[in-house]
């Protein structure tokens, strides 16, 4: 390690405290940055601020997670739904955009807030958690049709939850005999890899249903030997384990992270499962690559890195129509009933079928 690593007790929750843990440079921009933090919610965890290299100005860790006065900078396209949730909410804590799933919010804070976040109007720490009540409803909504094979816990972060919330609603759900899979989407491992106990890991597995968890990282720096160890634990109690990332400027728009990072991943037995196209959130333009940019990182990829290792780029239609993906066609009608298909290399083919 080039320097000692700053590991403060507990998560910092303002720029103050970022400023007084030794991570900003002192350059000025704290009334910005607190300009920043009143808008958009801030939390850096112990393990994140470790990872964080104050003396480079372009490193990956920080750049996800600490406030940037970029983040004032809202274009006219940028939406405070981008994915468009809240036309696909019939009752409070549910998404229903797809037949066969829903997505179930028990709660809207994270242990970290990603700079980038597509929910950044809805996550924070004074979001709404899911009571009582709204629960029952939620599950009423999601026991009352047949058609939903699969529960995603997303949020927020639902792996904030205790061990004992997490098997209660693991529990409801396992109950309701036609929902076979329950996926949690989380960053808990690699950024708070500690909550990962065998407690928390033990809630998460059904009597009768699958569970899944999909892990966002973004960056092979996230995979600390902590974070692996966490994934670990979870892999190793056979809860398979999938991946999405988001295509971040200035953090892993490039072929060699990529690949380091979707190798790490699975490395880790973590399988890349999706590349996100940035979402039109506000003030996260400087994190935006054009999706020109994103196909030509795909087609660099195919070819030279395992197949284990290659995601399907994806984009989330602004104003809820769905994910689709982005993959570059490498295959296009010759006009004479057959097809030309280019190969990795930049060559073409004929194939006729
Ligand atoms: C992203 C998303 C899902 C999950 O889609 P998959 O392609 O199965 O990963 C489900 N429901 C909603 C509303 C979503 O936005
Ligand atoms: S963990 Fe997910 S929901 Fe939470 S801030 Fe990051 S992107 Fe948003």
């Amino acid at each position: 390690m080039p320097r000692d690593r700053i590991r403060p007790a507990r998560t910092l929750r303002s720029p103050g405290a970022l400023a007084d843990a030794g991570l900003l440079p002192d350059d000025g921009r704290l009334p910005a940055l607190e300009a920043v933090a009143r808008r958009f919610a801030v939390a850096v965890t112990p393990a994140v601020a470790e990872l964080v290299d104050p003396t480079d100005p372009a490193d990956p860790v920080a750049r996800q997670f600490l406030p940037d006065p970029a983040e004032l900078e809202t274009r006219p396209e940028e939406l405070a739904d981008p994915i468009g949730d809240a036309p696909f909410s019939p009752v409070k804590g549910i998404v229903h955009r797809y037949r066969d799933r829903v997505l179930l919010k028990p709660v809207h804070t994270c242990p970290v807030y990603c700079r980038f976040c597509f929910r950044r109007e809805m996550v924070g720490p004074g979001a709404e958690t899911l009571d009582g009540a709204d629960l029952d409803a939620a599950l009423d909504y999601i026991a009352a049709r047949p058609e939903i094979w699969e529960v995603i816990l997303t949020g927020g972060d639902p792996l904030i939850l205790s061990p004992r919330r997490l098997a209660e609603i693991v529990a409801r759900l396992d109950a309701i005999p036609h929902v076979g899979i329950v996926r949690l989407h989380s960053r808990v491992p690699v950024v708070d890899p500690e909550r990962v106990t065998a407690e928390l890991v033990a809630a998460l597995r059904g009597r009768r249903l699958t569970t899944w968890v999909m892990l966002h990282a973004n960056h092979w720096k996230e995979l600390t030997e902590e974070a692996r160890a966490a994934i670990a634990r979870l892999v190793d109690a056979g809860i398979p384990m999938l991946s999405q990332s988001v295509l971040l400027k200035g953090v892993n728009d490039d072929v060699e992270t990529l690949a380091r990072t979707f190798r790490a991943l699975v490395a880790a037995r973590v399988k890349p499962h999706y590349l996100h196209q940035g979402d039109l959130a506000k003030g996260t333009a400087h994190f935006r690559t054009t999706v020109a940019e994103g196909q030509a990182l795909m087609r660099a990829l195919r070819g030279d890195v395992s197949g284990l290792c290659q995601p399907t780029y994806v984009l989330d239609i602004p104003g809820g129509h769905g994910k689709v993906p982005l993959t570059p066609t490498h295959a296009e009608p010759d006009g004479a009933g057959g097809w030309t298909v280019t190969d990795p290399r930049g060559g073409r083919h004929p194939y006729r079928g």
